[in-house]
C-alpha cells in the first residue's frame, strides 16, 4: 500500500502530493519540494510533526 502526504493537509495553499512506499521516502520528497517550492532550505521541527501527521495510506 502506498503512503501519500497532501502538502495543503500540511497547510500550505498548494496542490503537491508525494506518493511512495515508506515514510522515510515522502518525508525525502516532501524536504525536497518544501525546498523547491516553498523555500524551505530545512523544515522546522513544528512543521515536521505537522507533515508525519498529514502521511496516510492509499
Ligand atoms: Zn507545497
Amino acid at each position: 500500500m502506498a503512503k501519500v502526504l497532501r502538502c495543503r493537509d500540511v497547510g500550505m495553499d498548494c496542490d503537491f502530493e508525494a506518493r511512495a512506499e515508506t515514510e522515510e521516502e515522502i518525508l525525502k520528497k516532501a524536504a525536497e519540494h518544501a525546498g523547491a517550492a516553498h523555500d524551505m532550505k530545512e523544515i522546522p521541527e513544528e512543521v515536521l510533526a505537522k507533515v508525519r501527521a498529514a502521511i496516510r495510506d492509499e
